[in-house]
């Protein structure tokens, strides 16, 4: 199927209530192009540099989501433009965020990423040190960010119910937070190619889909 199509058949398939994420992470402009002619406006990019460099070229309306783990010094980077930062997982990444949309004079909206799955992966926040932070007194003093919700990646495996159980923790630790912020928490980022069915099934919100739509990523690019 081409670009197109995949979008046409997502956007036909998926439930009205869940947000695609086109990941288009080492794949040129004119994918992302073809993507946006069929609807498309939402891209989720891993790399700083390369989010830059696309959003400076491509139609303005294209919301950029930072889906892959951002190192401190590239905050600024994305920090004037971009629309969600999927992938916050320390209080020093989140501290940077909040410096620099003071100094851009926007408010930046992020999620948190969360820790569950089995494997060497390290991203994300581990459940005591996420539930010391948002104890904390810290969040409430970052005046530049807006938590938008949880986000976690599944262990990368062919368990199928392994992933699940993580879909379904993180959507409950979500429903049990939801009450302590404001409205605009309302997002459950989860689910890529190979699992996304399981997590709508699960109450992802918002999915992340890269291969199933651009086809295998070039990483020598
Ligand atoms: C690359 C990536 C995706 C997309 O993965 P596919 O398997 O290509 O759909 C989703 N989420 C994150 C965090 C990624 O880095």
């Amino acid at each position: 199927m081409s670009i197109k199509q995949q979008i046409e058949q997502l956007h036909a398939t998926l439930p009205e209530d869940v947000t695609l994420v086109a990941v288009s992470k080492f794949h040129p402009a004119e994918a992302i192009i073809e993507a946006y002619e069929a609807g498309q406006r939402i891209f989720g990019e891993s790399r700083p540099q390369e989010m830059a460099a696309k959003a400076a070229t491509l139609p303005e309306d294209i919301e950029w989501h930072m889906i892959g783990h951002l190192q401190t010094n590239k905050v600024k980077m994305i920090a004037p433009f971009v629309k969600l930062i999927h992938s916050v997982d320390s209080p020093r990444l989140l501290a940077e965020i909040n410096r620099w949309g003071e100094k851009c004079g926007r408010t930046i909206d992020f999620l948190f990423e969360i820790h569950l799955a089995k494997d060497e992966s390290k991203s994300g926040w581990d459940l005591e040190e996420f539930s010391n932070f948002i104890e904390s007194d810290t969040l409430a003093s970052l005046k530049w960010v807006r938590p938008r919700g949880l986000m976690t990646i599944g262990t990368l495996t062919d368990d199928i119910e392994q992933n699940k159980q993580e879909f379904k923790t993180l959507r409950q630790m979500f429903d049990s937070l939801k009450g302590r912020f404001s409205e605009s928490f309302d997002t459950v980022s989860m689910g890529m190619t190979s699992d996304y069915e399981e997590a709508i099934e699960c109450g992802s919100t918002m999915v992340r889909i890269g291969s199933m739509i651009f086809g295998e990523r070039d990483y020598s690019k």
